[in-house]
């Protein structure tokens, strides 16, 4: 039996990520009654796990990789208070006239534009802080991703990351921040719209999995799961998802909303990504310092459907995509400080799909195409080429694609055939379920998507309490 809690909410947010808290604090802000339910735990900067291994396998659904039908390649999903915002590289960039030109086709929204959008880009990037990494702190991979660069004439610009002060100089190393930034530095949603919404009424139930959402009469129940495995159950006025692309998919799949909605569940992108790695001579210690300083910017790239970003990663994960196995897999292992690495990140043309098993666990179906392999392949001989260029001894290529960006199942568009969410947020045909997170996103951008969704979620809340 249900724990039921009679109190009706204006609104119940499912997911803590980064959409949900942004919509939260415009609303609180506007003095409605709101509640979030996350399914992952509360952590603050005393409390976020020490190790990688800890760092993913409390911090991710599944306790990490979760894999699709093939297992080709690994996604990530974030499940914690802050989502993927508190996991993230934090890299923020705005899409350029290609990405939305894209979005206006496909959704037949006319305001993807970037003109249109900026109104609320401004807005997303007044709530946080956004930093380049100063030219004095780039370690010894930055630099050799900016030499390769400046060697084979391809175009290349500093990073754009959300932190506000990651006290550098003191010789602290943010490639921990990956499981949680202990300085407060990174702009997660608990550092920043979050814990404003907090402070004006938000209430926040952590380790709730939300499991179905009833409509009753104009009212929704929200039925879930806490920590201990009891049941739980919540009613609000109004709902709004903020679970991600495999989180939305399934649970209005779960909750029959597939039946009128036969978009649910379809076009599923990731922006496969591979890590190649150039092993030197001298020791280059990528973890140190601020891990990531440059990413590509060739318009040359950009047309091709890939970029490449200077990047790394802790040593679990390395080891992870490091290929072989024995002896010569530890023998790479051993070189570890001697790694520099570059990722390729392709803009995927081939859309996936997530079902569910009839136990309601979500089945995820993505395959790359010949094209999307071709992006890959052309992005990694760039890679050699850089690596080749700044005196590397031997290239190893990570073994498998990893899926960061988890983006669609919930497309926004005009038109409910071919879409889940409308114009206005809403889901098609339902006036009190909204959605603005990466899943309503129409296609693979082939760019950071937070910044993206941060800046629909400003324009969400505007239409929501426009319609209040
Ligand atoms: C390692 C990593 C690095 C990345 N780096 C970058 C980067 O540098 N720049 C960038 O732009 N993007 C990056 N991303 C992607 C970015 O973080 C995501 O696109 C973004 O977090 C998606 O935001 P969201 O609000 O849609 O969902 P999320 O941030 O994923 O939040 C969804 C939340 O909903 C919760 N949830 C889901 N279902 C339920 C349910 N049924 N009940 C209760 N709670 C539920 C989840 O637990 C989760 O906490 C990265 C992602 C990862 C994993």
């Amino acid at each position: 039996m249900a724990k039921d809690h009679f109190r009706v909410f204006d609104y119940i947010f499912v997911g803590a990520g980064i959409s949900g808290p942004f919509i939260a604090n415009d609303l609180c802000r506007e003095g409605a009654d709101c509640l979030m339910l996350e399914a992952g735990q509360h952590y603050t900067r005393r409390t976020y796990p020490t190790n990688g291994l800890d760092g993913t396998s409390q911090m991710y659904w599944s306790g990490g990789l979760e894999l699709g039908h093939d297992a080709k390649i690994a996604f990530l999903r974030p499940k914690v208070v802050g989502g993927g915002s508190i996991v993230n590289q934090a890299l923020v960039d705005r899409f350029d006239d290609v990405a939305l030109d894209d979005w206006r086709s496909a959704s037949g929204i006319t305001d993807f534009t970037v003109a249109d959008m900026a109104t609320w880009y401004d807005q997303a990037e007044s709530e946080i802080e956004i930093q380049e990494i100063p030219a004095k702190f780039r370690n010894k991979n930055a630099e050799i991703f900016d030499q390769g660069f400046k060697n084979l004439k391809f175009d290349n610009a500093p990073l754009m990351r959300a932190q506000s002060n990651c006290r550098l100089e003191e010789g602290n190393c943010c490639i921990e921040c990956l499981n949680g930034c202990r300085l407060g530095s990174k702009q997660s949603t608990p550092e920043t719209v979050l814990k404003t919404a907090l402070e004006n009424g938000l209430s926040l139930a952590s380790q709730i999995e939300v499991t179905q959402i009833i409509e009753n009469k104009g009212d929704i129940r929200v039925i879930g799961v806490d920590a201990k495995g009891g049941q739980v159950s919540y009613r609000a006025r109004n709902l709004v998802l903020g679970g991600g692309a495999i989180g939305n998919a399934r649970l209005l799949l779960n909750s029959g909303f597939g039946k009128k909605l036969p978009h649910i569940g379809k076009g599923f992108f990731c922006h496969p990504q591979f890590m190649s790695f150039g092993i030197y001579d001298e020791k280059i210690n990528s973890h140190t310092g601020a891990f990531q300083a440059f990413k590509s910017d060739d318009k040359g790239f950009r047309k091709e459907g890939f970029k490449l970003e200077n990047v790394y990663a802790g040593p679990e994960g390395i080891a992870l995509l490091v290929p072989d196995f024995g002896r010569i897999h530890h023998e790479h292992m051993e070189k570890l400080s001697h790694f520099a690495c570059i990722e390729v990140c392709t803009r995927d043309t081939n859309p996936g799909q997530v079902k569910v098993s009839r136990r309601g666990k979500a089945l995820i179906r993505k395959v790359q195409n010949k094209e999307d392999i071709h992006r890959y392949e052309k992005g990694a001989k760039v890679i050699d080429d850089i690596f080749k260029s700044t005196g590397a001894r031997q290239i190893v290529h990570g073994r498998f694609a990893i899926g960061l960006h988890l983006m669609g199942c919930c497309a926004i568009g005009t038109d409910p055939g071919s879409s889940v969410i409308d114009p206005e947020f809403r889901l098609h045909g339902h006036k009190n379920i909204f959605a603005a997170d990466s899943s309503i996103f129409p296609n693979a951008p082939g760019i950071n998507p937070s910044l993206t969704i941060m800046a629909l979620s400003k324009k969400a809340s505007a239409s929501i309490l426009r319609s209040r």
